[in-house]
């Protein structure tokens, strides 16, 4: 999927702070961060969404959860607290067609999420 942002920025082709990588999962700071912290997780391999997901492919997203979990006590907000979200088409509010995990944190949340 070379015309996928995220595919390139996995294959390193876009330029990306990133702050965790290992086989299958790449997390790197969001370039319009709503939070002091807003990381995305995402899978290597192209899923364009949520509904993409195949039954093989169901650990992965808890490894992208395992992996938030694992940045938010690197960056210090485990224990105050901090959101993960995962919006799947256009009125769950995503932009970008290949999955991934927002890390938000440093800041209280609101809820109801709008
Ligand atoms: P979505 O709205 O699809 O859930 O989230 C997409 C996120 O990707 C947005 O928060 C947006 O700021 C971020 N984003 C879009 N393009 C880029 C990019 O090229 N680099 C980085 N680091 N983040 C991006
Ligand atoms: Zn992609």
């Amino acid at each position: 999927m070379t015309d996928c942002i995220f595919c390139r920025i996995a294959q390193g082709e876009i330029p990306s702070d990133t702050v965790y990588e290992d086989d299958e999962v790449l997390a790197f700071r969001d370039l319009n961060p709503q939070a002091p912290v807003h990381i995305l997780v995402i899978p290597k391999r192209h899923i364009a969404t949520l509904n993409d997901l195949s039954a093989e492919d169901a650990g992965l997203v808890g490894r992208l959860h395992w992996v938030a979990a694992q940045l938010a006590r690197q960056e210090g907000i485990a224990e105050d607290g901090y959101r993960t979200v995962l919006n799947c088409n256009p009125a769950g509010g995503q932009s970008v067609y290949h999955l991934h995990l927002h890390l938000l944190g440093g800041r209280q949340m609101a809820w109801p999420a709008g």
